[in-house]
């Protein structure tokens, strides 16, 4: 009886086609005027409200831009600045803000 051997190369071929570290990333420059407009929407960040700050900048910008959380990646033409102590705000910072829903 044969058995039908696939290469090694074949198969790796084929894990990367259903690889989702491959799925396209969408990625979102914001420019300085749409920062201004989000980051009014901050109410304190990590530096000066740590107990409220619990979600990450860029889950703001994602409400902001409705761009989809799981394929987005965001470059900040420059850092985002808290209303309240001026720190800069960068995606990954730690803010509390007002939501956009309802
Ligand atoms: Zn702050």
């Amino acid at each position: 009886m044969e058995f039908l051997l696939l290469s090694p190369c074949y198969i790796r071929h084929m894990a990367d086609l259903f690889d989702p570290s491959t799925e396209e990333q969408n990625i979102v420059l914001i420019l300085e005027p749409t920062l201004r407009k989000i980051e009014k929407l901050i109410f304190g960040c990590e530096s000066c409200s740590p107990e409220g700050a619990q979600l990450h900048f860029e889950v703001l910008l994602d409400a902001a831009t409705g761009s989809d959380p799981a394929s987005t990646d965001y470059i900040l033409e420059m850092p985002a600045k808290c209303p309240m102590c001026r720190g800069d705000v960068l995606e990954a910072t730690l803010v509390e803000f007002e939501t956009l829903d309802d």
